[in-house]
């Protein structure tokens, strides 16, 4: 057989495509078959939820929504005089109450609409089915519907979070745990950000978004000799609220997770004081580290800020990141001391200071040569890619503009998502 025509490899395609769509009718005959055993034959009365017997109050038509087109359906309404409800037993038995989507097809819009913006979603959909099943709008909605369960789903787990966490959580106990926190603007229509300018240090349009990551270390690389994050060992957690409420569902996921068990804890993150607060109140034992890119940064501005009075801004920057590599932050306070500023440039005499402060303060979260001889992660892969995953991929693409129940059921789905956890929202159906 020739797989190609005129140069075009068509053969395959053709019949992948044929394969599909035959799968489909026999597909569409079985779900057939489920509708109706689902619908047919109402009888005059069934039980409430409550225990009452409801009385046939009708026939009503429904269209029912599935990842293999649309199905017609009529099925029995029942109405209960004494809760004074109605309900449709038969759209509980298919999880249609409330929402024309199947299970399968509302999973479907909501991970697409959690990954890409909602009217790529529906033809992304549409390309892998060869069917137009979703619009916009129906993604939109359908992200909104499954993102709010999994934020409920999140909040109930953490809630019931306790210390001592699930005992066979590890069948070999790590031996290094961190928590990452970071946080992140989340580009916002005018009216989320009312009155709000400046008040918590965003920028004006954006409001901020709190991630924590927590992951498992046991070995080194041994080649390279770096820290190694145990594989499938990260979750995350993504909120609007405030750092106290964020130091709260943090605290629970550790607990959630077990890794209270594990031996070396360590918090990661830049320098923001909120970060700092909670590692001091919820993780008292953890060795604290400021992500050493975040140092180095903020390094190469104190040079740029100071250039002026330098030779060599380039040595001097040099000299004094080979002293930050050993934790001498110090070196830093006596590099800028020497410069005179109050003296030979006034002006800069303040913003230095503020600088020196930030090594001289966090002077216990930048003994990097310690941390390296331990095989800590010193940073910043895992800071950065935190809030990359979680927000920045899916929320902070050109011209995109939020509102906070817009986006936060995105953020719950990519956190589950991100952790591996979809299962917990959408188990696996027993047939
Ligand atoms: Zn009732």
């Amino acid at each position: 057989m020739d797989l190609v025509d005129g140069g075009r490899p068509v053969v395959l395609e053709a019949v992948e495509r044929a394969a599909q769509e035959s799968a489909a009718v026999i597909g569409r005959t079985v779900i057939a078959g489920v509708v109706n055993l689902a619908a047919e034959d109402p009888p005059a009365g069934v039980d409430c939820p409550q225990g009452h017997r409801a009385r046939l109050a009708g026939v009503r038509p429904k269209t029912v929504r599935t990842l293999l087109g649309g199905f017609r359906l009529s099925r029995g309404y029942y109405y209960c005089d004494s809760c004074r409800r109605g309900f449709v037993p038969a759209d509980e038995r298919l999880g249609v109450v409330g929402t024309s989507l199947s299970p399968g097809l509302a999973r479907a819009c909501a991970l697409a609409g959690a990954e890409m913006p909602y009217a790529k979603s529906g033809a992304f959909i549409s390309t892998v089915t060869g069917l137009d099943l979703a619009s916009a709008s129906t993604i939109s909605r359908a992200t909104k519907t499954q993102g709010g369960r999994a934020r409920d789903l999140i909040s109930t787990e953490l809630e019931a979070a306790r210390p001592g966490g699930p005992a066979a959580a590890f069948t070999h106990l790590p031996d290094k745990c961190y928590v990452v926190m970071d946080g992140t603007g989340a580009p916002m229509l005018p009216r989320e950000c009312e009155g709000r300018q400046g008040k918590t240090g965003e920028r004006a349009g954006t409001r901020e978004v709190k991630i924590g990551c927590l992951f498992t270390q046991t070995g080194v690389d041994p080649v390279s000799g770096q820290p190694l994050q145990d594989r499938g060992s990260v979750s995350y957690i993504s909120t609007f609220e405030p750092a106290e409420r964020f130091a709260h569902l943090v605290k629970a996921e550790y607990w959630r997770r077990g890794l209270d068990q594990i031996r070396q804890p360590i918090v990661l993150g830049d320098g923001a004081r909120w970060i700092w607060n909670i590692a001091d109140t919820k993780f008292p034992e953890a060795t604290q580290i400021v992500d050493y890119y975040h140092a180095r940064e903020h390094l190469a501005d104190l040079t740029k800020l100071v250039t002026p009075l330098l030779d060599d801004p380039t040595s001097w920057e040099k000299t004094l990141a080979d002293q930050l590599d050993l934790g001498d932050t110090s070196a830093i306070a006596t590099a800028v001391d020497k410069l005179n500023l109050d003296q030979n440039a006034p002006a800069l005499a303040r913003p230095a200071n503020t600088e020196v402060g930030y090594f001289t303060g966090n002077h216990h979260r930048m003994q990097y040569a310690e941390f390296l001889a331990n095989s800590y992660y010193i940073g910043s892969g895992p800071v950065e890619s935190a809030c990359n995953t979680i927000v920045k991929q899916r929320a902070k693409r050109a011209g995109m503009h939020w509102t906070i129940p817009g986006l936060d059921p995105v953020l719950a789905l990519r956190t589950l998502h991100q952790s591996h956890r979809d299962h917990t929202l959408w188990p696996t159906p027993q047939t």
